[in-house]
């Protein structure tokens, strides 16, 4: 890993969002720009980089206890739990330390040689697995520099979402995730953005996009771009065709070449957003509001009495400043203009309805729906914390 300029892990808060496709396309732009690169697969349950290169039926080799990566290209090498998989429909069924285990001896025994770029396609989610990556290249390397808290060539995270509200809301979470483990966020990707008609160019939001952009400069990361859905994009992919090299004339080409220009731009990376952070104190606070009733979150959003307006620290966790606001009188779009002049960023709400919802995100503001009826102090901190459980939006109207 010393033998390595920059590492960069590609997350994503749930699985089919584009993480791997864009890890893939992220590496084999990085070679065709004359960088050596590693991809580093470590998505236990899904590996899919083989088939993104159409080197599915390679194993691995070893040299001197070392593992050796499978080569793409001159400039590019792979590694991939696929490759210890007898047949490609088998899937892994390891418990925990065997997984563990796993992911060390492909972060610490893999002989990449000199490499400016090590891609790493992270397992989804929040859980064991990425956890287990995180924290095993902050030891690899910490070892050499014990008085160092992050290594100096682990660049960070660009986090992979898609534009629904379910996979924002697990973005969040794996956002909160990067920060816990001190790991910079070096930007967002809102992939599956929109669909461009191929024969008359014209642009649908099948999931509605803009979601990435807002919900990034809620939580104050970087927002590194769009990649629309794309016909070609997903038949190169199931052809094992980096889209990137064989389709470089496509406007989603054109797409993938402006995001990934920004990961690889240094003054664009989490490590100058880590900087701006500790700077700019205010650029850390967000502003939250839930609708109460009887001093709890009120289930119906356009019955209750009350709102709590509370400042957070996202860095810290803690609460800044609270406060009670008497609503205007309850009619049809009102409260998202009201809330949206206090400068309130998101909302939790137990029940609200569809026209509310489109409201607040067309003010810019951030709805959590489906939250229980608990004190807005308590639903903040565990928002914060990414352990908000949300349930089912009760509101019928
Ligand atoms: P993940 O790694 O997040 O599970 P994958 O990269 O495996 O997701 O992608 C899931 C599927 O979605 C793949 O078949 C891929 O080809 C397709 N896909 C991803 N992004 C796009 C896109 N922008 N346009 C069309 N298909 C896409």
């Amino acid at each position: 890993m010393t033998q390595i300029k920059h590492i960069i892990l590609v997350l994503s808060g749930k699985g089919g969002v584009g993480k791997s496709s864009i890890a893939v396309n992220l590496a084999v732009w990085l070679s065709m720009n004359e960088k050596k690169v590693g991809l580093l697969d470590v998505d236990i349950h899904g590996p899919s980089t083989p088939n993104l290169l159409n080197l599915q039926n390679q194993k691995l080799t070893g040299k001197d206890n070392k593992i050796l990566p499978v080569e793409y290209s001159d400039s590019l090498k792979l590694i991939s739990v696929a490759f210890m998989l007898q047949n490609e429909d088998n899937a892994l069924i390891w418990r925990g330390p065997m997984k563990h285990n796993v992911i060390k001896q492909f972060i610490t025994d893999v002989e990449w040689g000199l490499l400016d770029f090590l891609i790493i396609d992270c397992p989804p989610g929040t859980g064991d697995e990425p956890l287990s990556v995180v924290q095993l290249l902050q030891e690899t390397k910490n070892q050499k520099q014990p008085d160092k808290s992050q290594p100096d060539n682990l660049d960070g995270a660009v986090v992979v979402t898609t534009p629904q509200k379910l996979s924002l809301i697990d973005v969040r979470k794996c956002i909160t995730f990067c920060r816990q483990l001190n790991l910079p966020v070096i930007g967002v990707i809102e992939n599956m953005s929109g669909f461009v008609c191929p024969n008359c160019g014209e642009k649908t939001d099948i999931l509605k996009s803009g979601g990435g952009k807002n919900m990034a400069a809620q939580m104050n990361v970087p927002f590194l771009g769009t990649i629309p859905i794309d016909q070609k994009f997903a038949q190169a992919c199931d052809e094992g065709k980096p889209f990137i090299y064989h389709y470089q004339q496509e406007p989603t080409a054109k797409a993938f070449n402006q995001v990934f220009n920004q990961i690889i731009e240094p003054e664009k990376s989490g490590k100058n957003e880590q900087k701006l952070n500790s700077n700019t104190k205010e650029t850390n606070t967000m502003r939250i509001a839930i609708p109460l009733t009887e001093g709890k979150l009120s289930l119906h959003f356009g019955h209750c009495q009350q709102f709590a307006i509370i400042d957070a620290d996202t860095e810290s966790k803690e609460i800044k400043n609270q406060q009670l606001e008497q609503p205007p009188s309850h009619q049809p779009g009102v409260l998202p203009k009201w809330l949206s002049e206090l400068n309130v960023q998101v909302i939790i709400a137990g029940g609200m309805g569809q026209r509310a919802q489109d409201l607040f995100t067309e003010n810019n503001i951030d709805v959590i729906i489906g939250a229980p009826d608990s004190t807005p102090e308590n639903l903040v901190k565990e928002y914060l914390a990414g352990q908000l459980k949300t349930g089912q939006n009760i509101c019928d109207h």
